[in-house]
């Protein structure tokens, strides 16, 4: 670990969880320490240990300012790992909803029913769709049938926003694609996987791998930037094959004619801290928002995590807030009157902070 830290303090500049807390130890350079004494058996996974390794949105900001080119997120993923164990007795509401992810699919009908009862005890910020995207969508041919196009959908789409999914079938039907949505796909297994949960994240996958391995498809589009980091970053998508079919929307969209709706107001791009730090994807967007028409202005030219960041908003909700209350600062001194993204997990966060009719997906911005 010497080697991948001299402790010169250039990550703490960017690192949205340092900058929120101020607090070293949960910096990048202050993890990257303590995990160095972990390694060399120095130091005991004490609570405020296996704390200090959560509080990561594993954005992976931090790692192009490190002059060194430390690996900081990997680094702390696989410490992740080795502590799950441990973990998942410490930070339940993640440990809740990552059972719920890995299981839905098997016991939709129980934990719909939980949720009725629940729901007014521990209100969510969010409603659920009277019925889920995968429940009724399965083919859709087109007559100029281009190529075979299969859709992701991932759980928000599957459990929030069907209307998304329907956009999304929409958009590439009049492009003229022919349609698989394979019923048997479920999570991505994202969550799982950032938690360190890596046994369920193999589990969600190999399912995942059944559900699309044996079509006929030439690409696999996701309407969230989060599934499709997943999608293509996870070894066993990649090594079946699937991550190289899988195409990032934006990215999709780039040549293709598009007929864009009428908007009347100012308008800002939100990057997914998964397609700008990891995947280098930030120009996509962008091109296709101004190429729609749309008065547009840049609140954030080098990306900036609106705090979500999986189960992070989850296990430090305060934190979240302050990171989230930066962003909009961001934000509202452009007057940009909605905001517009393509991660389910940003579009939650900050419908929840800004409003729901001030934030959009960018397929709603599809005539
Ligand atoms: S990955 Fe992001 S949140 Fe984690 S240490 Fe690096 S900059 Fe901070
Ligand atoms: S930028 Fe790299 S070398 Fe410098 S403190 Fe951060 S992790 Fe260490």
């Amino acid at each position: 670990m010497d080697k991948s830290c001299i402790k010169c303090g250039r990550c703490l500049a960017v690192c949205p969880v340092y900058k929120a807390s101020g607090y070293e130890r949960i910096s990048p350079r202050g993890k990257l320490n303590l995990i160095d004494f972990y390694q060399k058996h120095l130091l005991f996974p004490s609570f405020i240990f296996q704390e200090t390794i959560s509080a990561c949105i594993l954005c992976k900001r931090c790692e192009e300012k490190c002059i060194l080119h430390t690996p900081i997120s990997k680094i702390i993923h696989q410490t992740r790992e080795k502590l799950w164990p441990l973990q998942k007795k410490q930070y339940y509401r993640s440990w809740v909803v990552n059972k719920f992810l890995a299981s839905y699919q098997k016991n939709l009908g129980l934990w719909l029913r939980l949720y009725t009862l629940c729901k007014h005890i521990f209100p969510l910020p969010f409603d659920l769709a009277s019925s889920p995207f995968l429940s009724s969508r399965r083919f859709y041919p087109s007559k100029k049938a281009k190529a075979n196009i299969a859709i992701f959908s991932g759980c928000v789409t599957n459990f929030l926003y069907p209307n998304l999914g329907d956009k999304l079938i929409k958009l590439l039907s009049k492009l003229g694609y022919n349609i698989f949505i394979p019923p048997q796909q479920t999570c991505c297994g994202l969550m799982a996987y950032t938690l360190g949960d890596k046994e369920t994240a193999l589990d969600l996958a190999k399912k995942n791998v059944e559900a699309f391995g044996h079509l006929s498809i030439d690409f696999i589009i996701t309407p969230c930037a989060s599934c499709y980091h997943q999608l293509k970053t996870f070894l066993p998508y990649q090594e079946a094959k699937i991550s190289e079919k899988v195409i990032e929307l934006s990215q999709f969209l780039q040549e293709k004619p598009l007929s864009f709706l009428p908007l009347n107001k100012k308008i800002t791009w939100h990057d997914p801290c998964h397609l700008r730090y990891h995947h280098n994807i930030w120009q996509g967007p962008r091109i296709l928002l101004k190429k729609a028409g749309y008065e547009f202005e840049e609140s954030s030219p080098e990306g900036m995590c609106c705090g979500q960041g999986g189960s992070f908003a989850l296990n430090f909700p305060e934190l979240a807030k302050q990171i989230f209350r930066r962003r909009k600062e961001t934000i509202e001194k452009t007057g940009a009157e909605l905001v517009i993204t393509s991660c389910m997990g940003c579009l939650i966060q900050l419908k929840a902070g800004l409003g729901k009719q001030q934030v959009k997906h960018i397929l709603e911005l599809f005539a």
